[in-house]
């Protein structure tokens, strides 16, 4: 099997390539512009792989896409580049329209003059998987749940971009035939998460006894899925999914943000005991412009028709995060240092 994965130097585009060359055997072109949320050291462990390479490009970049998937002639592209921070998207949105839209544009473009050129089986199995969120769906109420057929009702500049971009896919399926499949899924957690996302910056500003920023009252709610659990369900979607078909992922495991930050703050205590328990350095601070109540995914589909399950509870899950960022200072320490430092975002520029 021949990948093309964009964003592959990302949170989870990261563990997708890992998934695809160590755990499948795949051979994976990883296409990454290299922003600020990429790192490199997040795929050190396929340094030296053959059947890992990487070409550093703009997804917008249409002539430089056009020739990638030419010479690399991918099976499955699985798209994931995207600016994906919400509250950067509203200190500033240029960025989120011209690589979430516009660069997901010139991949579709490149790919349906890829497929164009396939034949029989090629042809029939060629896939290309755009990975999007749930934050597509808007805000719940205090019950239900997203399900693939819900009405999109995006309400903030990051999940209107993402919206967009996948309804270019499902266009590009219905009018060009292109087999695009969407996946939409919660909130993911675990190794590698860049440290501007809640539980990581509440990790690292807890070691460091820095105030533990909650925005409002602490009571909004996100559905938290393991990222490598997400990871091998976009690969069963690539594999088993049906073109113009969605399917929705999620970790049947929604918590409220104070109890995600207790949650954090009890594991640091057991593990690195402090001279007071790190729920005194909750703060509560103003909340986030037009802030989604709830997210909650109905994971029906994919486990029906994917045969994906999670495999990592809430409770391990972040355990197992919690430590990974106790082991792992060498990789978060030189973001805080340079890249981000903790400071709060997402106030209107
Ligand atoms: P991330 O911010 O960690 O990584 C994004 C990657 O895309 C980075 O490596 C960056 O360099 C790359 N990129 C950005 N702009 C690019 C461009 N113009 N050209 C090429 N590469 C570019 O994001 P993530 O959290 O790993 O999310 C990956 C995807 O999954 C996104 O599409 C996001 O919308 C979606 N998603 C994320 C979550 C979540 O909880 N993080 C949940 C559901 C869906």
């Amino acid at each position: 099997m021949r990948a093309i994965i964009t964003g592959g130097c990302g949170f989870i585009g990261s563990a997708v390539c890992r998934h695809a060359v160590t755990d499948l055997g795949w051979t994976v072109l990883n296409i990454d512009k290299l922003t600020y949320a990429a790192n490199k050291q997040n795929l050190a462990s396929l340094d030296g792989n053959n059947r890992y390479s990487f070409l550093q490009a703009d997804i917008c970049d249409h002539a430089a896409m056009e020739e990638a998937f030419r010479g690399f002639a991918p099976d499955v592209v699985i798209h994931l580049a995207a600016e994906s921070h919400v509250d950067r998207s509203i200190t500033g949105s240029a960025e989120f329209i011209q690589t979430n839209i516009v660069g997901t544009h010139s991949l579709l473009e490149a790919a349906r003059r890829l497929h164009a050129t396939l034949e029989g089986d090629a042809r029939d199995a060629f896939r290309f998987v755009h990975v999007s969120t749930d934050e597509v769906y808007g805000s719940l109420g205090p019950t239900g749940l997203f399900t693939e057929t819900t009405a999109y009702d995006p309400r903030s500049p990051y999940s209107a971009s993402k919206a967009a971009s996948d309804h270019l896919a499902s266009a590009w399926f219905e009018t060009y035939g292109l087999p695009t499949l969407i996946t939409n899924c919660s909130n993911n957690y675990g190794p590698f998460h860049f440290p501007e996302k809640l539980i990581p910056l509440v990790i690292l500003n807890a070691l460091e006894g820095r105030p533990l920023p909650v925005y409002g009252d602490g009571s909004n709610v996100r559905d938290w899925l393991f990222v490598s659990d997400h990871a091998r369900g976009i690969v069963s979607a690539a594999l088993h999914g049906r073109p113009g078909e969605k399917y929705n992922f999620g970790g049947r495991a929604e918590r409220r943000n104070l109890e995600v930050v207790h949650a954090i703050c009890d594991a640091l205590d057991e593990f690195v005991p402090g001279a007071s328990p790190r729920r005194e350095l909750i703060t509560f601070v103003t909340d986030r412009p037009g802030h989604d109540k709830r997210y909650a995914i109905d994971c029906t589909k994919a486990e029906n028709e994917l045969g994906w399950t999670q495999t990592v509870s809430f409770e391990e899950g972040l355990r197992q995060t919690v430590r990974w960022y106790l082991d792992n200072e060498s990789w978060w320490r030189p973001l805080r240092d340079g890249v981000y430092a903790g400071d709060r975002l997402g106030l209107p520029g």
